[in-house]
């Protein structure tokens, strides 16, 4: 079976998107999928610049939610819509995102490190002055240090989001490279009973990877891991379930027989 819920969009209500949640929805439906999240942006205390506003990535939930309600009830017979959030991590925020994750009923967090120490790897700042290795390292070291603090989600984002920004993207990047971060990020993860998402979003960023590394992918599922949800990352509505095909097969390679859909934070296991 192809990979059928895509657990992993933004639409308008994310700072960084302009798609109506329709168009969303649409596209959806256009490519056979039964399920989607939307998992809008809400990231507390990011760094404030020229192209970042106060306040760009905080979710105005409640709107969102009553928007969402409406479309779930509209599609009801052709799609299950999702209620999800993409939270952003950072170590100082565990009480204010463990207390945001219970004021709402979601179906669906997901935990990304977008900002490091202050700084978002998405601008070329935060790689000045070093190389991708060191860069890097900061990066997976961040991830550890919420994962070690925060419990408040489902899934982890784009692991190596990262990589996707770095000087020489995935030139020089391997998960033996980066073993001794990455494993120690898996068995927190396992410790948890937390999964990771694979996103295709890295694939249309130029790189030859989704995210994570196959083999970061790989190492998980040996390790005994067996909750992977699939997201596009889309922000616009071409971009729906982009590389699904390629997903399964990634997943399949690394042995794993279903990938999960989250309802009321509750894993659902779909065979692939
Ligand atoms: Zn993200
Ligand atoms: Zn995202």
């Amino acid at each position: 079976m192809p990979v059928t819920a895509d657990c992993h969009l933004h639409s308008s209500y994310s700072g960084d998107s302009r798609e109506p949640m329709e168009n969303l929805i649409r596209a959806a439906l256009g490519r056979g999928l039964t399920h989607i999240c939307l998992t809008e942006h809400m990231d507390m205390d990011f760094p404030v610049s020229e192209d970042t506003p106060a306040d760009l990535f905080t979710l105005n939930t409640d709107a969102f939610l009553y928007d969402l309600a409406l479309r779930k009830a509209e599609y009801a017979d052709r799609i299950k819509i999702l209620f999800g959030v993409e939270l952003g991590l950072q170590p100082h925020l565990q009480k204010e995102l463990a207390l945001y994750a219970r004021e709402y009923e979601f179906d669906f967090i997901i935990g990304s490190v977008h900002v490091v120490n202050g700084r978002d790897p998405y601008y070329p700042a935060y790689y000045e002055g070093r190389d991708d290795e060191e860069a890097y390292r900061e990066y997976f070291q961040a991830v550890i240090d919420n994962l070690k603090r925060s419990s408040c989600f489902d899934v982890c984002g784009h692991l190596d989001y990262v990589v996707r920004y770095g000087r020489h993207k995935d030139r020089d990047y391997s998960y033996e490279k980066y073993r001794d971060l990455f494993d120690t990020m898996l068995e927190l993860i396992l410790e948890k009973e937390k999964g990771i998402e694979l996103n295709t979003g890295s694939l249309r960023k130029g790189l030859s990877q989704a995210s994570p590394h196959i083999d970061v992918l790989r190492r998980y599922r040996e390790l005994g891991g067996e909750i992977v949800t699939v997201g596009s990352d889309a922000h616009r509505a071409e971009d729906v379930a982009a590389d699904f095909d390629r997903a399964a097969e990634l997943l399949k390679e690394c042995g794993f027989r279903y990938y999960c859909v989250f309802e009321k934070r509750i894993p659902e296991f779909h065979k692939i």
